[in-house]
């Protein structure tokens, strides 16, 4: 039988801190070798020996006393007349170094994130930083903690127009399933990674590269996926993504029809007819509602595919990365023959992709037969303005979590006041001082941009679960008043110069928030301050 020691190898509630001038020991199981101490800080339960860290490698045995490895991450707040680039320095490591003061009294530059603050899984203490401070004349505390989510994914966006996979295709790392492709949205296409499911609910490998896969991208490292009947997907956070070795660079303008709505009054005259090719909409400018308010002409065009409304096609061809994410690379592939009782010989005809990346210029010949044509100089400004218009591509990474389990008792005697607040907003939450979106309904449902978080905010547990960072804002009086650990408030100069009340032995260390405009300041959310 496994015996373990009671404690999670750090002081308890009523022990003293050491910096009150009384030293900690590690807690004992006697059954378990003398050198080694046992870290309770998550169900893997590691007995550590002398100077080897954990499993997680957050924890390890400094002489008998368990302490954490990695630093608490402090946000300093930039000025807000830093420039950009100085700003973005926001991931970017500034100490450690001698911490220094807290700011001013009234509105401190000092925030105090969860990434380093060590908590239990399941929590059964009060969260490791109660910290208070006065923001703008108002009396505010920021609890703070380490969450473990299993129940927890990574929504991923991927500006293109490129046929990435059909819908609920599965999405291999290192060939273990660990996603899906999930509904594409306007100009991209999504996918849904990690999740309970693949970290717990499959084979021990699918847990293991589920879990490498996610603490790679959340810590914004590169990661390449397969997808089923589909393509391989280079994904990093705020970068372009590379589909089949190739780095996208352009998001579309909008769907055939949106790009035929922007550019009409442009190609009047210029052209007698468009296509804009698109894999959702083809858009036609002389049938569209853009050319008939322009009076063009009909001309006859017949277009393959489900005609939707007037100028506007679905399903010309198959998705792909050819045209405008349709699998074509010869554009007259789409067409039908000309209807010989509208068109006429010499009608110019314009196609493009919606990113403008694809387009050609072809003149009907006496048969009616469209021939290639060197493409005027004014239609060739309008195409490139297509492409002047088109955002660069990006994988946007959003990290999803569900908060609404135990580390809440590191909040309140009375979690579901916590809860309650929240849905109240009169909490305002963060992860890694990012604002955090929260879903309506249940629980504590959490999502938030990991380009936001500073760098290395997520860790992992081999449970298997995600380790991220959490923090609840709000007035001390609504933190009272919904049962909070009020014996553990302490100041922001305390928490600055000690670190967690348990006193881990975590160096601490700075990194620079971007200024409000590019990312809010954590403690001026308009929940608790209005
Ligand atoms: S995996 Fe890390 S947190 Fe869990 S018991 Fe081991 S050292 Fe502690």
């Amino acid at each position: 039988m496994t015996v373990h020691t009671k404690g999670d190898g750090l002081p308890g509630p009523d022990e003293t801190r050491p910096h009150l001038g009384i030293e900690r020991a590690a807690p004992r199981n006697e059954q378990m070798a003398a050198d080694k101490v046992e870290c309770n800080a998550c169900p893997v339960l590691c007995q550590i020996s002398v100077g080897r860290a954990g499993a997680c490698d957050r924890y390890a045995n400094e002489q008998g006393v368990l302490v954490r490895v990695d630093p608490v991450v402090w946000l300093r707040r930039a000025p807000n007349h830093a420039p950009l680039q100085q700003a973005l320095m926001a991931r970017a490591e500034v100490g450690p170094q001698a911490l220094p003061e807290a700011g001013s009294a009234d509105d401190p530059d000092y925030f105090v994130t969860g990434i380093g603050s060590s908590t239990t899984y399941p929590d059964y203490k009060p969260a490791p930083f109660i910290v208070a401070s006065k923001v703008r004349g108002v009396d505010m505390v920021t609890v703070v903690t380490e969450g473990i989510f299993s129940y927890c994914s990574f929504k991923v966006k991927i500006d293109t127009d490129r046929f990435l996979g059909p819908e609920q295709s599965a999405v291999r790392y290192r060939g273990e399933v660990i996603g899906h492709v999930t509904t594409a949205e306007y100009g991209s296409q999504m996918l849904s990674l990690g999740g309970v499911h693949h970290l717990t609910g499959g084979s021990k490998k699918e847990g293991r590269l589920t879990l490498e896969a996610m603490h790679l991208l959340g810590n914004l490292q590169p990661v390449e996926v397969d997808i089923e009947q589909g393509a391989k997907v280079r994904l990093q956070a705020g970068q372009a993504p590379v589909v089949n070795g190739v780095a996208e660079s352009r998001m579309r303008v909008g769907c055939g029809s949106a790009a035929v709505g922007i550019f009409a009054q442009q190609w009047l005259g210029l052209c007698d007819e468009v296509v804009v090719v698109d894999d959702h909409i083809t858009g036609v400018l002389s049938e569209h509602q853009a050319g008939r308010c322009l009076n063009m002409k009909p001309t006859g065009v017949g277009i393959r595919g489900r005609k939707s409304t007037p100028g506007r096609y679905f399903q010309v061809a198959s998705p792909g990365d050819g045209w405008g994410g349709t699998d074509i690379s010869d554009p007259l592939s789409i067409l039908e023959p000309f209807d010989p009782e509208v068109a006429w010989p010499g009608l110019r005809l314009l196609m493009t992709s919606t990113t403008g990346e694809h387009s050609a210029w072809f003149v009907l010949d006496d048969q009616l037969m469209p021939q290639p044509a060197p493409m005027p100089e004014a239609v060739r400004q309008v195409v490139e303005r297509i492409g002047e218009n088109c955002e660069p591509s990006m994988v946007s990474v959003l990290f999803l979590a569900g908060a609404g389990g135990s580390l809440r008792a590191g909040v309140t005697d009375n979690p579901i006041r916590l809860t309650q607040a929240i849905k109240r907003a009169l909490v305002n939450v963060t992860i890694g001082g990012a604002s955090a979106y929260v879903w309506p309904g249940g629980g504590i449902t959490l999502m938030a941009d990991v380009t936001r978080m500073p760098q290395g905010s997520f860790g992992t547990v081999p449970t298997p679960a995600i380790v991220a960072p959490i923090e609840f804002s709000m007035k001390l009086s609504d933190y009272q008043a919904l049962g909070g650990h009020m014996g553990f408030v302490r100041t922001l100069e305390d928490s600055l110069r000690h670190g967690a009340w348990h006193n881990d032995g975590a160096p601490q260390k700075m990194v620079w928030q971007a200024p409000e405009g590019v990312q809010p300041w954590p403690l001026h959310q308009p929940p608790m301050l209005g």
